[in-house]
């Protein structure tokens, strides 16, 4: 049997020959750049831009990482596009921002790549997609030859873990994110999704930037964590398993390695995956903070609905605002897919009996302001 590949290599800090040589050895290791990709093609880096955030809080993919990748790519040949589609309104103006903090202005003056500017959106067809046979996505994809999806290893609070396949969903227009959040709020059928959306984007090759990680909170208000690897594969499928393996994680507890599974594009078993470079046992880090995402509804439909409200309270995962770091920025009441963020006195409020529990608020908020409340019965249950 054929073992799929993951490139590993440890790389400790952002300095950009270390990194270039990382990602040559990556290439090295999967086969070579032209096993890939052509000359003549015009790649789009496919990067982990968030929201606005410094390269060191970790939130996005680093941008010493991205002109390391981008360069190489520059000189073997082919045209580099950089872009995502990042939380919120997907403009021009927001893209400037998102561009100058991240560092991605600099990366694109020093290697001549392009940063993207299209934000038209376009509908796709999807045949390989369980559940998504359509999609709206972004126009920047008709303008390139290849994707190389290219993210960064995170926690997340309804996923776990954010890595390769989840990278992806950058590729739907801002504001049609929450639409798919609503429309599939439960975290089975939205990581099915989330697959679903890999497929469509179709990147010929995955890097993630695991040098430096987050941990806690994630995918934005969570601490950086020193981890100190290079990861790249063919398959963004097996690439989150060895990541998520990093982080102490087995497939089996992250929703969508477990969806790829289930649809046998991926093993269920580490093992029969080939590590090109260093063994995972390198980087494992058994202390990772992971986020306790357990959402499970504990209310049968047979029970009244006082009985629901009761149990609902006092198991389910819940999003709580800080007031005193609240700015009054309004970004998590753009961001809630139904709309149930009210602002009072210039603080947010969200209605939870209609709350679906995305985490869209805490993962959008620029100051740390929302955290997600576990009530007292649910952590007792994490505890058996
Ligand atoms: S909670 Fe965060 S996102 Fe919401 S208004 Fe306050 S600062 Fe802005
Ligand atoms: S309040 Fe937060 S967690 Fe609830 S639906 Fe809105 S964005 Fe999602």
């Amino acid at each position: 049997m054929i073992k799929e590949q993951v490139s590993l290599i440890q790389c400790k800090e952002y300095d950009f020959e270390a990194v270039k040589a990382a990602i040559l050895q990556s290439f090295d290791n999967l086969g070579g750049i032209e096993k890939y990709i052509k000359k003549t093609d015009r790649v789009l880096l496919k990067i982990n831009l968030l929201m606005k955030k410094k390269p060191e809080e970790a939130a996005t993919t680093h941008p010493v990482f991205t002109k390391a990748l981008a360069q190489v790519l520059i000189d073997y040949g082919a045209a580099v596009i950089i872009g995502d589609s990042p939380g919120g309104p997907f403009n021009e103006r927001m893209l400037k921002g998102v561009y100058k903090a991240c560092g991605m202005d600099q990366v694109a003056a020093e290697t001549g790549a392009a940063l993207n500017f299209n934000t038209n959106s376009m509908e796709v067809q999807n045949p390989k997609g369980k559940y998504l046979k359509e999609l709206t996505v972004v126009e920047m994809l008709r303008d390139v030859d290849k994707v190389i999806s290219v993210s960064k290893l995170k926690t997340h609070g309804l996923t776990v873990f954010t890595g390769a396949v989840k990278n992806m969903f950058g590729i739907i227009p801002g504001l049609k994110k929450p639409e798919y959040h609503l429309t599939m709020p439960e975290v089975k059928e939205f990581s099915d999704a989330l697959v679903d959306i890999c497929l469509c984007g179709n990147p010929v090759l995955s890097f993630m930037d695991g040098i430096v990680g987050m941990e806690g909170a994630g995918p934005s208000a969570g601490e950086p964590r020193e981890i100190g690897a290079v990861l790249a594969s063919p398959s963004p499928y097996h690439l989150d398993i060895v990541a998520s393996s990093i982080i102490n994680l087995k497939p089996a507890e992250v929703p969508t390695i477990q969806r790829c599974i289930e649809r046998n594009l991926c093993t269920e078993n580490p093992e029969d995956i080939e590590i090109l470079g260093e063994p995972v046992s390198t980087f494992r880090l058994e202390d990772f903070k992971i986020p306790d995402t357990r959402n499970k509804r504990l209310v049968a439909d047979w029970m009244p609905d006082f009985l629901k409200s009761f149990i609902d309270n006092r198991t389910r995962p819940r999003p709580t605002f800080q007031h005193d770091l609240c700015v009054g920025c309004r970004d998590c009441e753009k961001a809630c897919p139904p709309n149930v963020i009210t602002m009072i006195n210039d603080r947010p409020e969200a209605d939870l009996q209609e709350c679906i529990r995305c985490f869209c608020c805490q993962e959008l908020c620029p100051k740390k302001a929302v955290t997600v409340h576990r009530p007292w019965l649910l952590r007792k249950m994490s505890k058996f």
